[in-house]
């Protein structure tokens, strides 16, 4: 089977990688330079959408802020999943949250900013303090501004209004903060017949809005079978194939959704060695229409996303049970570059290991696992 998948970078990569020894070849169609190019090597294999559409037999994407007039391009191809509607409500905080609603899954309350009335409408509203984000292209945290006191409300407003005017597609949707114990995501697959398998909850820590740490080890079955019944309404709202993964907000045991991810996702790369088949893999199977795979953890694992760096010191492959992965990236600030999946037989021996990582890996550059240790 060949596979295209929209956007050229790391997902699509690990893709390639899980694609491979089931025959399923994948090429990627970096979005910015119209190229289509190779998801390892990023070498040009071609150019444009249009023949690579039709040259493809599945076509699928590994982000969500796409150009509408290409996702239209794609749906036309008859091929693409989880198509064009489920990649737009991911992309669109306005549609993501009315979508919540229809499908009757609970969310912190919002209201939609165009204006000056809005924004004071929403204080009104909603209440201090709030979480305001950018409807389109928001990720890792950017596009968001928080606002505590009413006194900071015109400053904001100043901000906000010249957001809006140097962008007439966007819109702010505001959010009441939500005071969590914890942020948890599902990572699960929906295949064409409907079928629906899903990974355990995952625990996901985050610094200045991007994920730090995931970890996946047996959780509360009653918080697991929450999850999973959202995840199973949203995922036939949208008559969703492929993987799908789902933001949480643990709130003393009740879960609310923060936000959807049409694809596959960071808090789910632990899968590559905590479970029999990876949430590419699945991907992929569920797209390509084969059955999917097991989802079961089948040993506690987290992950550690490589920020900014393009080397750690080797002496980590000595760990037992230790992924290394790297995406091939150049260098940049805060650049998700890489990440770590690390595995042990029970919670307590990942613990221990973690703490073995921690020392090896230069405090500077990951300066919150020590606290992150210390939660588990
Ligand atoms: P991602 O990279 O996960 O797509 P994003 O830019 O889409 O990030 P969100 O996931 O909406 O952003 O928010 C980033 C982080 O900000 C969340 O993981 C959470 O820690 C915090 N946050 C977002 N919304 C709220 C809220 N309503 N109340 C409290 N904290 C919030
Ligand atoms: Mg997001
Ligand atoms: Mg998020």
């Amino acid at each position: 089977m060949k596979v295209l998948v929209l956007g050229a970078g790391q997902l699509a990569r690990m893709m390639a990688l899980a694609g491979a020894p089931l025959n399923i070849s994948i090429s990627a169609y970096d979005v910015n330079s119209d190229n289509i190019v190779h998801p390892l090597t990023q070498q040009l294999l071609g150019n444009g959408l249009a023949q690579a559409l039709v040259d493809a037999d599945v076509v699928t994407a590994e982000f969500e802020h796409i150009p509408l007039p290409v996702l239209a391009q794609c749906q036309q191809s008859g091929k693409f999943l989880p198509g064009a509607q489920a990649i737009q409500v991911g992309g669109d905080r306005r549609l993501e949250k009315s979508l919540l609603q229809t499908a009757g899954v609970a969310t912190s309350a919002f209201t939609v900013i165009n204006n000056e009335t809005d924004f004071n409408a929403a204080i009104a509203q909603l209440g201090l303090p709030l979480v305001f984000k950018s409807a389109l292209a928001g990720y890792d945290g950017k596009g968001q501004w928080r606002l505590k006191d009413a006194a900071a409300a015109p400053a904001l407003w100043q901000e906000l209004a010249a957001f809006l005017a140097a962008d007439p597609q966007q819109a702010i949707v505001a959010e009441q903060f939500i005071r969590f114990d914890r942020e948890v995501s599902l990572v699960g697959a929906r295949n064409r017949h409907g079928e629906i398998k899903v990974y355990p909850l995952t625990e996901n820590h985050h610094v200045n809005g991007v994920l730090s740490v995931s970890l996946a080890r047996p959780l509360d079955t009653a918080l697991q079978q929450q999850a999973e019944q959202m995840f199973t309404a949203v995922a036939e709202q949208l008559n969703y194939v492929g993987v799908l993964a789902i933001e949480f907000f643990d709130v003393q045991g009740k879960l609310l959704v923060n936000e959807l991810a049409p694809r596959v996702h960071n808090s789910g790369h632990w899968t590559q060695q905590g479970a029999d088949c990876c949430q590419f893999a699945n991907h992929l199977r569920a797209v390509c229409g084969l059955p999917l795979g097991s989802t079961a953890l089948i040993r506690p694992t987290l992950m550690v996303n490589i920020l900014g760096e393009d080397q750690v010191p080797n002496s980590i492959l000595e760990l037992p049970a230790l992924g290394l992965h790297w995406y091939g990236k150049t260098k940049r600030a805060g650049r998700k570059m890489g990440h770590i999946n690390l595995s042990a037989n029970s919670t307590a021996e990942l613990k221990a290991r973690f703490a073995q990582l921690i020392d090896l890996l230069p405090a500077a550059t990951f300066p919150e696992l020590e606290q992150m240790l210390q939660q588990l």
